[in-house]
C-alpha cells in the first residue's frame, strides 16, 4: 500500500485532530503517502483534497474541531456523487481511505466500498458516543467535561438565587452525554430518552430536597428526552420553584481535546492505518474493556446502542 487518504465527516467532535494527526505520521512512519481530503464526502467528490506532510499535521493536537474540515453531503448519498469521488480515487491513486465520522458516515462508506471494492476503516467520532460496538467515539470525552464545566458554572448562580436549572444537552436520540455528565456533576435529576419519567417524581424529589435546605437543583435533560422550556414550566407550576432553562448546544461540540481524548484519537487513528496495513477492507475501529479493537463497521448500523442502567440507578441513588 503506497498511498492513503483520510477525511472527517458529519458532525464534528474534538479528539479529530489527533486521530487525523496519528493517522498521518503513522502512515508516513510505514512509507505510506497520505491524502488529506477536505470537508468529508463533499471534497471527496469535488477533488479537494491534497498530500500531508509531517508538518501539516503538526500544532492540531490540542486543537477542537477538525483540519480538514467536514461537511454532510447529499450528493455522496446519490450512485452520481459517489462514481464522482471515486473518479477522484483513480485520479490521486489512493488505496484505501480511512472515515472519521458517525453512524452515518460508517452507512455512507459501507455503501462506497460495496461499490467500489475501496478498502475503508471507520474511526468513530462523535461527541454522542452513541456508535453500537464501541464503548467509545472520539468526542465524548471532551463534550462531558464541557457540559461538567459549565455545570459548575450554573450551580453558583443557581445557589445564589435559590434557582432550580433545567441545563439541556446534545445527544440526538440517547441520553449518554447527559447520563455521564450528570453522574460527573451530582445533577438532581437526569432526563434521558431511554427512560420514561414522570414530572411528579421530580417535583417530588426537588420539594424534598428543598426541605432538608437544598439551595438549588440541576436537572439535566437530554434533548432527545423531552422539550426543556416544557419540563421548567410543569416544574414551575408544580413547585412554585423559580426555573430556568440553559440550552448547552454547540459549545459541547468545541474545546481543547481532553488528555483522554488525544490519546484515544491518537490510538485509534494508529490503529486504522494498522488495519489497512493488515489488509482489511471494511472495518471500524472501536474500544471495548479498555481496549482498542478492530470490529464489523456492518454492526455499528444494526441496532441501538443500550444505555448503562446501572449507571442511571446509581445517578439517582447519589442524588437522593
Ligand atoms: P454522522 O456521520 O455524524 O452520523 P450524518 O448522518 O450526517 O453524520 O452522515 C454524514 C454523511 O454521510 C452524510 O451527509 C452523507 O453524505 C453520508 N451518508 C449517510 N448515510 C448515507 C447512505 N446511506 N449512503 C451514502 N452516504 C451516506
Amino acid at each position: 500500500m503506497q498511498r492513503i487518504a483520510v477525511l472527517t465527516s458529519g458532525g464534528d467532535s474534538s479528539g479529530m485532530n489527533p486521530a487525523i494527526r496519528a493517522v498521518t505520521r503513522k502512515a508516513i512512519y510505514h512509507g505510506i503517502e497520505v491524502i488529506g481530503i477536505k470537508r468529508g464526502y463533499t471534497g471527496f467528490i469535488e477533488g479537494e483534497m491534497s498530500l500531508l506532510n509531517l508538518g501539516s499535521v503538526a500544532d492540531i493536537i490540542q486543537r477542537g474541531g477538525t483540519m480538514l474540515f467536514s461537511a454532510r453531503s447529499e450528493e455522496f448519498r446519490t450512485p452520481e456523487g459517489r462514481k464522482k469521488a471515486f473518479e477522484n480515487v483513480e485520479r490521486f491513486g489512493i488505496q484505501g481511505l480511512i472515515v472519521i465520522g458517525g453512524d452515518g458516515s460508517f452507512r455512507g462508506a459501507r455503501q462506497f466500498h460495496k461499490e467500489f471494492g475501496l478498502p475503508i476503516i471507520g474511526v468513530p467520532g462523535t461527541i454522542d458516543n452513541d456508535i453500537v460496538g464501541t464503548d467509545y467515539s472520539i468526542g465524548f470525552d471532551t463534550a462531558i467535561n464541557t457540559v461538567v464545566d459549565a455545570i459548575n458554572k450554573i450551580r453558583d448562580t443557581a445557589t445564589s438565587h435559590e434557582r432550580t436549572f433545567i441545563v439541556e444537552v446534545m445527544g440526538r436520540d440517547t441520553g449518554f452525554i447527559a447520563l455521564t455528565a450528570g453522574l460527573a456533576a451530582g445533577a438532581e435529576s437526569i432526563l434521558i430518552p431511554e427512560k420514561p419519567f414522570s414530572i411528579n417524581d421530580i417535583c417530588h424529589k426537588l420539594m424534598q430536597g428543598h426541605k432538608r435546605g437544598k439551595l438549588h437543583s440541576i436537572i439535566l435533560v437530554a434533548e432527545g428526552a423531552s422539550d426543556s422550556f416544557d419540563v421548567a414550566s410543569q416544574i414551575k407550576e408544580k413547585t412554585g420553584f423559580d426555573t430556568k432553562v440553559i440550552i448547552l448546544g454547540h459549545l459541547q461540540r468545541g474545546g481543547a481535546p481532553t488528555a483522554y481524548e488525544r490519546v484515544i484519537g491518537s490510538c485509534m487513528g494508529a490503529k486504522a492505518v494498522e488495519l489497512l496495513r493488515n489488509g482489511e477492507v471494511l472495518k471500524m475501529v472501536g474500544m471495548q474493556a479498555g481496549k482498542i479493537v478492530a470490529l464489523d463497521i456492518e454492526d455499528s448500523a444494526l441496532k441501538k446502542k443500550p444505555i448503562d442502567m446501572d449507571m442511571y440507578d446509581l445517578a439517582n441513588i447519589l442524588s437522593i
